[in-house]
């Protein structure tokens, strides 16, 4: 039975927490969670990987040890340290480590003193209130347990799409950014990160004199409950349910509790890692001489706390821990795409289809935006649901694109399509049809749950007609509405690269898809990127920074991007080889 990447992933999670839990070697326990959190994140099958006999230890966090252990583990399904540590502790006690605020002191406690060895144990001590009996619990941790219980048990809460957190944020910073005595505001975390979706907000000002914003905060007209409130920090449910928290430094510490509250936190380990290595210790507050002195050495503004570790600034997209560390000090930092670098969007839909806008409207809202070209992609007609186009509508279309590209007041409108990739990987239109197109944009709508060879396989058939130019919205997800099709990414982002093929990244905030590391693994593999919004309407074309945000996460520069040429490149990218 093959060893997916996930189960990996878990049973290094697994082991972390028991040893953790009987107090083994912090280092020990971080290595493995290190690992786990490596291989949880890869778009590669590590079992793939084993069965080539590749090097793994090329992966950040995976030492020779480490390796040979995965290597056993995806042959045997064994992780022999694994059953070692469960021969002495209860391996339920894992899960209690999902409890927020218990920690492995707290689950240890538990155990040693009530005998609490899994959820149900612990739901049930809880409402006995048997729980506030054991040193450092009290009542109102009872009903704290009982509440996370509650949200394992009902899944996770939902965290938010970026866009959603977005809404959210943009009216509470600019109330905030009016309180008296703010010098400096930033919305940090997984937010600044531009991560696909945001669990809460962290706020962070730099002021003198916390009081005003503090109270400003509270005082926000969507605030629903003030969780609590301080003179440094303050937490609000707001009434989407987001969290948000609120935290004041003054200007001197600003940098350092950006660069700490924006994390990841394993970025931030690593970082404070080489501060120790260097005589400093890194905080919230600063940077300061390791055993001397109340006063920072550094810390107003980030770059100071990159610089006193040796490294360049890094882009807060790239602090996954992820190997920018490393690729900083080398000196290797890629050069990420930007929002500027784009002359053009690759993917929109009219109101010939499912659009809202005329051909004319989106052109001029193209040439708004500084674009020098616009494709038009509407559906094809599969998708019935939208008024898709047969060849003879399609033809009539690209009769009025020669109209309104011959007005030249717009961008220049490139002729093409969402052609729908059938179930059996031919493609929606005839040949003949799509010949005359600038450029086809190719996706899945239908049957999106065959199995992974089958559905792999269609995308790959799909791709040998030379017609075929760009994989739109590979994966199919739908971030918390559904999940992306079972589908072999790397071999897919493989074949894209050896023909000459073009991969989406999608805008639409539901979407982002490539994900994060499959834009990583395209840019390894050579296999060039399109960055288009899939906009049906004018304003959607506006959502292209979301796009950006993906593939810079993805360590995606410019060069990877074929929207970043113009008229004449982009011909030139999308060429099939
Ligand atoms: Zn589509
Ligand atoms: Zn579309």
């Amino acid at each position: 039975m093959p060893v997916h990447n996930r189960d990996i992933a878990e049973r290094f999670t697994r082991l972390a927490n028991l040893l953790e839990i009987e107090g083994a070697n912090p280092y020990r326990v971080r290595a493995y969670r290190n690992a786990a959190r490596t291989i949880g994140g890869l778009s590669v099958d590590i079992a793939d990987l084993v069965a080539k006999g590749e090097d793994l230890t090329r992966y950040p966090g995976i030492g020779k040890d480490l390796a040979s252990k995965i290597r056993t583990l995806v042959e045997t399904g064994e992780l022999p340290d694994l059953a070692e540590v469960e021969k002495r502790v209860p391996t339920e006690l894992s899960d209690l480590m999902a409890i927020e605020g218990l920690g492995s002191r707290g689950v240890k406690a538990l155990y040693k003193r009530l005998g609490i060895t899994g959820l149900d144990d612990l739901e049930e001590a809880a409402r006995a209130g048997r729980i506030r009996e054991v040193e450092r619990f009290g009542e109102k941790s009872e009903h704290a347990i009982l509440a996370e219980i509650e949200k394992l048990r009902g899944g996770a809460p939902e965290r938010m799409r970026l866009a959603d957190a977005e809404d959210v944020a943009r009216p509470l910073v600019e109330h905030l950014t009016r309180a008296e005595g703010v010098e400096a505001i930033e919305v940090a975390g997984s937010f600044r990160r531009r991560k696909e979706t945001v669990g809460d907000l962290d706020i962070l000002v730099a002021c003198a004199d916390s009081g005003p914003a503090m109270e400003r905060f509270v005082g926000f007209e969507d605030v629903a409950e003030v969780v609590s409130q301080g003179s440094t920090r303050s937490t609000v449910r707001l009434a989407s349910g987001l969290h948000v928290d609120l935290r004041a430094v003054s200007p001197s510490s600003y940098g350092a509790a950006l660069h700490y509250f924006t994390g990841s936190q394993a970025h931030n380990i690593a970082v404070r890692r080489r501060g120790v290595e260097r005589g400093y210790k890194i905080n919230e507050y600063g940077v300061f001489l390791s055993g001397g002195g109340e006063e920072p050495v550094a810390g107003a503004r980030e770059e100071e706390v990159f610089e006193r570790v040796g490294l360049p600034w890094i882009p807060p997209e790239l602090r996954e821990d992820r190997g920018e560390i490393q690729a900083g000090e080398q000196g290797e930092l890629p050069e990420l795409v930007t929002e500027d670098d784009l002359l053009g969007d690759l993917h929109a839909h009219t109101d010939a289809t499912d659009g809202a806008d005329s051909l004319r409207a989106m052109a001029e809202a193209a040439a708004a935006r500084g674009y020098e070209y616009l494709a038009v992609t509407d559906h094809s007609k599969r998708v019935a649901m939208a008024h898709g186009l047969d060849a003879d509508r399609l033809r009539r279309q690209m009769e009025e694109i020669d109209r309104v590209n011959d007005e030249g007041k717009g961008a220049t409108l490139l002729k093409g399509c969402e052609v729908d990739i059938l179930e059996d990987g031919s493609l929606d239109l005839p040949d003949d049809v799509l010949a005359e197109l600038d450029l086809t944009v190719c996706s899945i709508h239908y049957q999106m749950n065959l199995p992974r060879e089958k559905q792999t396989e269609r995308v790959l058939r799909a791709m040998d007609n030379p017609h075929f130019r760009i994989l739109a919205h590979p994966s199919g997800r739908a971030i918390n509405e559904r999940a992306p099709m079972e589908l072999d990414m790397e071999r897919i982002i493989e074949a894209a690269a050896a023909r000459g093929c073009v991969l989406e990244v999608n805008a639409q905030p539901a979407r982002l898809d490539l994900r994060d590391v499959d834009c990583r693994l395209a840019r390894e593999r050579g296999a060039m990127l399109a960055l288009s919004t899939d906009a049906h309407s004018t304003d959607n074309l506006g959502l292209m920074r979301f796009a950006v945000d993906q593939a810079r996460r993805g360590w995606v520069g410019p060069g990877s991007v074929v929207n970043t040429r113009d008229l004449g490149g982009l011909r030139e990218a999308l060429r099939r080889r």
